[in-house]
């Protein structure tokens, strides 16, 4: 009764409180969607710091993005007055990456290793193949990226992989040489983040030992998609019954496992039940997020699924607005629609922009519906697109901040020895890469070996840098990025470019990152490993960490083990090393447009565990959503089901299902049929905005068109991207603004480009051109004056 009397715990129901304040032993709590599962145990983790049970640094929690680890942190500092410094709460990444930075000369890494993101360990891996000779097509380089993953996710080095052919010995061979590689340039990509820190827990018990005692409560969100290495690392870092570990609670949604395609394993779920003896399982039937007929969607597509734990969600908010179904002759069309009513829900209903979200399968659609929100004037922000991070100009200067801080990063050698242009050929590169190869060394090792011209400029590039590390030593993050972005030439070269002041623009807004990186309370260098604070915080009197100095700690003193600070200088990451850290991992989380009120577009991956007042899914079509590569398989049809569940759950007000006809992908019309989930939803939620005919029902009818795209089948089920459609045939008629596919036409602000695609008619006709100097472009025809060349 004490306990329901604290303002945290008002408002949640009987199992929620239950669930809040259970005894510390290990719990699963599984719920549906909108449950409160999150909210459970954010309010957990409140309780047991209120209550004086622990301190925040005897906890552990895992979320599933690094948003939502902010969220997490955001409402704790709203509920509580405490110190969110000794808090561990981050994503599986950022905590190893934490644990890694804490003991990096046990887990034989340099104190500033940098991480590497998909992109550049794909770069990483076609640099080895260059000079090892790998035929890329025999094993083309994404490939061998998946495999590589795959292999750490598994717990398994090139020594332990099972080989049973000459290809996959080969394959073997180049996982070696790609972790040598990584490990000469003292670099780790995102899997090996997690399977380094485990083999750091599971090598050194001390180091074990030592988290064991420390983390009384781990408490993990989104179980439903931890891999098996993520289950191993948790396995590691409390340890089974017996084994002194502190208590884990575990909440998931079998119905919402979205990522199987990386390796997610649901079962995680019943090991964690049998191997840790949990003696508390929790279900949460109550939806507090949507209104009913969203619900009952939600409820009768999922039934359609085999594969399940079993639940049933209820909510008491009502009925609501329908569902409303919407068919567009076009992705175009579908986008103007989409833009048309979420006007009408701003204008009309008072609806903040940020509180609706559009929804779609693969991030190719992404762009018509950007065009529309532009041409339209609202503002609008994608997530998991071409993020600020991973802009060209911004990993250009990336890479020489990474070059400061190690001088061996090879990756980022290469990107930038000759950006901005500076006389260094291919050729050159070449040698140097040779000579390096030969010697052991890293290429910035190696420079005086490369004879001539270009080997003097090779060692002017190598001396550039050295001296801006000199002379930016001790500056702040600010002085930093400043002189760096002028002694390295790249302002001055994208100033010179005649279209470069967007990229001007994101150099300087790279230094606004990296001062609200540096001022951000919680998030800052905090939120990456300070070794010295972390021990600090052990050793620390409970007064000192902003608690009742009568609440019990924990129940022994803990005695730093070796290796948690460096003992030789007590050295904390440098914040330039931090915010490089930070930008690897954040890569999504980056705003260019923080603050203001802006439409949020994302994948139905990227969507899970927000929440919207109202929510657009577009492009509901078979092979599209579900994705054509899931449709061969029925496992791959469950998850697809699955994350249409997810992408359903997301609305409290309302949703909104559509449709085209015919999308233009890759540069190919396909000709669609309406996706098989709109026919398992419940009639009486549905409102059919236009004629309610054909559909996946009635496939033969929809294809009177003649040209229904034909599915390529691939070994491309991996990626959530499309891959292309048949082609279709080239359209007879000349369209009246002349411009075919395959002409040359030259545009004033882009010069010369070659035409890739041509679609619509009138005032709607528009036109994908690849310019060699700024990629492919969508042009509106109407406005965009294009002259044909040739
Ligand atoms: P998902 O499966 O999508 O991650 P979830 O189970 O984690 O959902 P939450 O995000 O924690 O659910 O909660 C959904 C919404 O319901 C949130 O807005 C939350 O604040 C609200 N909510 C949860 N519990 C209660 C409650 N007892 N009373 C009122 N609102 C609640
Ligand atoms: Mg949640």
């Amino acid at each position: 009764a004490r306990a329901a009397a604290m303002p945290i715990l008002a408002g949640l129901n009987p199992e929620q409180l239950a669930a809040v304040t259970l005894p510390p032993e290990h719990a699963l709590i599984l719920a549906g969607a909108g449950s409160g599962k999150t909210r459970v145990l954010t309010t957990r983790i409140a309780w047991l710091l209120q209550t004086g049970q622990i301190s925040p640094g005897g906890i552990l929690a895992v979320t599933f993005t690094n948003k939502a680890a902010k969220e997490m942190l955001t409402r704790l500092t709203a509920m509580l007055p405490l110190n969110a410094r000794g808090m561990w709460i981050g994503t599986f990444h950022g905590l190893c990456n934490r644990l890694l930075r804490a003991h990096y000369k046990l887990a034989n890494l340099p104190q500033a290793f940098q991480i590497l993101d998909t992109q550049d360990q794909l770069s990483a891996i076609k640099r080895l193949y260059k000079q090892h000779n790998v035929d890329d097509e025999r094993f083309p380089a994404k490939q061998m990226q998946w495999f590589i993953a795959g292999c750490k996710e598994d717990g398994e080095r090139p020594g332990d992989v099972a080989v049973h052919d000459a290809d996959s010995r080969r394959k073997v061979e180049i996982y070696q040489l790609y972790e040598e590689q990584c490990q000469r340039e003292g670099v780790v990509d995102f899997g090996e983040l997690m399977l380094r820190s485990y083999e750091l827990l599971r090598d050194n018990d001390a180091v074990r030992d030592h988290y064991r005692r420390r983390f009384r409560h781990v408490l993990i969100d989104e179980f439903q998609d931890t891999n098996r290495l993520q289950y191993a690392w948790v396995k590691m870092i409390v340890g089974l019954p017996g084994e002194g570990g502190g208590a884990v609670m575990a909440v998931g949604d079998d119905d919402q496992s979205i990522y199987a395609f990386r390796g997610a394993r649901v079962g995680n779920m019943a090991d964690f039940v049998r191997e840790f003896h949990v003696q508390h399982q929790i279900k949460l039937e109550q939806n507090y997020r949507s209104h009913s007929n969203i619900l009952d969607s939600a409820n009768a597509l999922i039934a359609h699924n085999t594969k399940r734990l079993g639940k049933s969600l209820r909510t008491d908010q009502g009925a609501g607005e329908p569902v409303r179904v919407y068919e567009a002759p076009s992705d175009f069309a579908e986008a103007e629609w989409v833009v048309d009513e979420m006007r009408q829900l701003v204008k009309g209903e008072g609806m903040a922009r940020k509180e609706i979200a559009v929804l779609y399968r693969s991030n190719a659609q992404s762009r018509v519906l950007e065009t529309q929100l532009f041409n339209a004037g609202v503002p609008y922000r994608v997530y998991g697109g071409l993020r600020f991070f991973e802009r060209a100009e911004v990993k250009h200067a990336l890479a020489y901040l990474r070059l400061l801080e190690n001088p061996r990063d090879d990756t980022s050698f290469l990107r930038v020895v000759n950006f901005p242009p500076r006389g260094i050929g291919a050729r050159s590169i070449e040698q140097l890469q040779d000579a390096a190869r030969a010697a052991g060394t890293a290429l910035a090792d190696a420079v005086a070996s490369v004879p001539g011209k270009a080997g003097a400029n090779l060692a002017a590039f190598v001396a550039r840098i050295d001296v801006l590390r000199e002379q930016t030593e001790g500056q702040t993050l600010r002085e930093i990025i400043e002189r760096m972005l002028d002694d390295s030439g790249l302002l001055e070269h994208y100033r010179a470019e005649r279209d470069g002041a967007d990229r001007v623009e994101n150099l300087q807004e790279l230094v606004n990152a990296a001062e609200s990186f540096v001022t951000q309370e919680g998030f800052g260098r905090d939120a990456v490993a300070l070794p010295v604070d972390e021990t600090a915080a052990l050793t620390q009197s409970p007064a000192s960490q902003g608690l009742d100095p009568n609440a019990p700690l924990l129940n022994e003193p803990i005695a730093a083990p070796p290796g948690v600070v460096d003992e030789d200088t007590g050295e904390t990451l440098s914040p330039l090393a931090a915010f490089l850290t930070h930008a690897a991992l954040e890569a999504g989380d980056n705003q260019a447009q923080a603050g203001q009120d802006a439409v949020q577009l994302m994948t139905v991956h990227a969507s899970k565990g927000l929440e919207f007042d109202a929510v657009f899914i577009t492009g509901l079509e078979e092979g599209l959503f579900p994705h054509e590569n899931s449709l061969s398989d029925f496992e791959g049809l469950e998850e697809e089901r699955r994350l249409m569940y997810v992408a359903i759950t997301r609305a409290r007000q309302r949703l909104y299902l559509c449709h085209a006809q015919t999308r233009l992908l890759h540069g190919q019309t396909r000709y669609n049929v309406r996706s098989r989930f709109l026919e398992e939803l419940p009639e009486g939620a549905l409102k059919w905005l236009t004629p309610r005919q054909g559909g996946f029902a009635s496939i033969a009818a929809a294809q009177s068109g003649g040209h229904r795209a034909r599915p390529a089948w691939g070994n491309s089920a991996i990626y959530p991207d499309m891959v292309a459609s048949a082609p279709l045939p080239p359209r007879k008629a000349e369209p009246e603004h002349g411009i075919r596919t395959g002409a040359k036409v030259f545009h004033n602000k882009f010069g010369e480009g070659q035409v890739m695609a041509v679609e619509g008619s009138g005032d709607d006709a528009r036109a994908q051109v690849n310019f060699p100097r700024h990629g492919l472009k969508w042009l509106a025809l109407a406005v965009a004056k294009l002259t044909v060349v040739e």
